[in-house]
């Protein structure tokens, strides 16, 4: 039979780590929510949950992320800089920012309230240059670190089926950067075994469209309760994960905090 007795150093480690999540996480759960959608969760298939979002909504209480995410999320962060630089020592010309040092970026629907754009993003990078036989360029690069599932699932069926919030995510940078002449660069490193899985992404004018008009249902509501639930039932699998679920389908809704004036498009 196998020994399962915990070793001596065991409750040491266990108190460590909760002390540092304790850290991460008040840290976390003090960060002010963003005032505006990021294109990087224009390509969510619930628009309810993009309004939570938008309108700052608080999410249930017991929906925070753990110490052991926040630490995933800050290892996707280091991926993006080390395969830049992998890029660069293979002979590719990567920008990551801007002379000032900010990152390349677009905005869309300026707000005076709230002093930001409704709908903003920033990429990962642009290659301007590089070896023949990856160009053309220049062309907008996105990087992601993946669990070993996800990455052998990207692998397999390509972003856009995939990973369609990346997608979404490349095409609005597309449109709106000025990159749509030639495919972007999605890369993604397995961070079990290391493994580079790179793939081309043509411009998809559709995807961007969608994309761009769900951002503008968005921004132009009241509250997020004008916006669609992607179910008809609580019990559904993408409601299961959501941080919004409890608020979502209780049966009064709170009103939103701070809920903004609609947006007018101009039409
Ligand atoms: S609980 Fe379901 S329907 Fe409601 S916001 Fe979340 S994902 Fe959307």
């Amino acid at each position: 039979m196998m020994d399962f007795t915990p070793s001596p150093a065991a409750a040491f480690s266990d108190a460590f780590q909760a002390h540092i999540d304790a850290a991460m996480e008040a840290a976390n759960q003090a960060q002010p929510p963003r005032n505006y959608i990021g294109a990087s969760r224009l390509g969510e298939e619930c628009e309810r949950m993009l309004g939570y979002e938008y309108h700052q909504t608080p999410k249930d209480p017991d929906a925070h992320f753990q110490g052991k995410t926040l630490r995933i999320f800050d290892r996707g962060h280091d991926a993006e800089t080390r395969m830049a630089n992998y890029l660069r020592l293979a002979g590719f010309t990567v920008l990551t920012e801007r002379p000032d040092g900010r990152q390349f970026g677009f905005g869309v629907a300026w707000d005076d309230a709230r002093g930001c754009y409704r709908i903003s993003g920033h990429c990962d990078g642009v290659v301007t240059a590089g070896p023949d036989d990856f160009g053309p360029y220049p062309k907008l690069w996105e990087m992601k670190a993946l669990g070993d599932k996800g990455w052998k699932d990207t692998q397999r069926k390509g972003v856009k089926v995939s990973k369609p919030l990346y997608y979404a995510q490349m095409q609005l940078y597309m449109a709106y950067l000025g990159l749509a002449d030639h495919p972007s660069l999605f890369t993604a490193i397995n961070g079990n075994t290391g493994e580079i899985y790179a793939e081309l992404v043509p411009f998809d004018h559709a995807a961007a469209q969608a994309a761009s008009d769900r951002g503008a249902r968005v921004v132009s509501t009241l509250t997020p309760d004008e916006l669609p639930r992607i179910s008809k039932q609580s019990t559904d699998f993408r409601c299961k994960f959501c941080s919004y679920a409890q608020r979502c389908w209780s049966e009064a809704q709170p009103a939103a905090a701070e809920a903004p004036a609609p947006w007018n498009w101009g039409n």
